[in-house]
């Protein structure tokens, strides 16, 4: 069975908003073997909306809505379904009674609005949304499923899981999907493809796509079998293939970010670091501390943008940076050295470098970027030239900085 996806929600088509739903949806569909077919994003409009769900119902048989459900005006996801469909809007006492409910346990009077959520289209079953207020719809309509969920993510996970999942469970074909990422660093794209391109290309079975993100290259497999386990046999047989083609540039396989693994890596080894951080104000630092658990090896950052402080806080001699500048190699190492002597770190890390887009110079042109790295066996130092935006320089080497520590560590 194939499916197709309707993200309901104006917001979504602003810069400022992603549809994440439709992601975690083609997740749960996929391994339980229905592929998505077609998605579709479409406004808070009647007519918008009508259009995408007629032609949604007249092509698929299983049609997943999210978002549209709450209790304003611009909420006409029930509303257009029903009409569609024709089947007219009926009052769930059960979900009114709930609704009502809530309320009065919140002590709030409720906005009469509120009660448009209680309303299901004739023949449509509600699911329960422990979460919220809207309830999910599932409608058996002819030869379709049409099923509408809120858009709220914490929301439509747990009720897709809870009361989709089971019911879709008797639709799947038997079919399984299963994938798997390989994620790189240090190699670009079109090296990746031509190291695996020859691999995959006698695998026709199995869909291969290369997505360069930031820092990052990845490499995702997909497999399709009638069993999990067949599935995931195709995978490892290509996947070896690939990762053993790829070598230590392949950092994760299972979704894993870098400072996740050099994380785990700092823990096994049971080493600690520290950092001093110019160029990057920091973002080294926040990224090693988004991975719980992180206090048991990271010790703290020093972000020393000022020459003087880069003195006081991580020892860099001041003659150094008045000879070699304060975007060198020597001062890049003294940071590094000092971040580890001056918290008692085994690793120490020093950034500096020219973000740009001003504060570039012939010698020193904008991508500029030393990171260096010290431990017990010395110091090593690596020059970059990053290129693109401010932003893009200091992802880059924030993500070089956690390579070079994941290096360090495997050896
Ligand atoms: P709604 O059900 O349309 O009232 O959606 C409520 C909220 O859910 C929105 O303000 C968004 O923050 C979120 N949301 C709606 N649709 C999506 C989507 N496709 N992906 C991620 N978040 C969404
Ligand atoms: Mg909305």
């Amino acid at each position: 069975m194939d499916a197709e996806i309707i993200a309901v929600g104006s917001e979504l088509l602003t810069p400022l908003h992603t549809d994440t739903n439709s992601l975690f949806l083609t997740e749960r569909l996929n391994s339980l073997g229905i592929m998505v077919r077609f998605k579709t994003i479409v406004g808070d409009s009647k007519d918008d909306l009508a259009a995408v769900f007629g032609s949604a119902l007249a092509r698929s048989p299983l049609i997943v809505l999210t978002g549209g459900l709450g209790p304003t005006e611009d909420d006409l996801t029930r509303d257009v379904v029903a009409e569609v469909l024709g089947r007219p809007l009926k009052e769930a006492v059960e979900i009114r009674r709930r609704i009502e409910e809530r309320f009065v346990r919140m002590g709030r009077p409720m906005p009469a609005n509120n009660l448009r959520q209680a309303q299901v289209p004739e023949g449509g079953e509600w699911l329960d949304n422990r979460n919220g207020t809207a309830p999910g719809i599932w409608i058996k309509h002819k030869d379709s499923i049409v099923v509408l969920l809120p858009g709220p993510p914490r929301e439509l996970e747990p009720l897709f899981d809870a009361a989709c999942a089971p019911r879709l469970k008797q639709f799947a074909s038997g079919e399984r999907i299963k994938t798997r990422v390989y994620k790189v660093v240090g190699l670009p794209e079109s090296e990746v493809d031509n190291l695996v391109a020859p691999i995959y290309r006698a695998y026709q079975d199995i869909s291969t796509t290369i997505l360069a993100a930031l820092g990052t290259i990845e490499v995702h497999l997909r497999a399709r079998a009638s069993t999990d386990e067949e599935a995931e046999a195709r995978l490892a047989e290509l996947g070896d293939k690939i990762e053993l083609t790829l070598g230590d540039h392949v950092y994760s396989t299972k979704g894993e970010s870098l400072e996740e693994v050099v994380g785990m890596y700092l823990i096994m080894r049971q080493k600690t670091v520290a950092v001093a951080e110019s160029c990057t104000g920091g973002l080294l630092a926040e990224r090693l501390t988004r991975v719980a658990g992180s206090s048991n090896y990271f010790l703290g950052s020093m972000v020393c943008y000022a020459n003087e402080l880069k003195t006081r806080l991580a020892g860099v001699p001041a003659n150094l940076i008045g000879i070699h500048g304060a975007v060198s190699k020597p001062v890049a190492q003294a940071l590094a050295e000092g971040a580890r002597a001056r918290t008692g770190a085994s690793i120490g890390v020093g950034i500096t470098g020219i973000a740009g887009p001003t504060g570039g110079s012939p010698e020193k042109p904008v991508g500029l970027v030393f990171v260096a790295l010290a431990d017990e066996r010395g110091t090593q130092v690596r020059e970059f030239h990053f290129p693109g935006s401010r932003d893009r320089v200091r992802h880059w080497a924030s993500q070089m900085a956690l390579e070079m520590v994941r290096r360090r560590i495997r050896d």
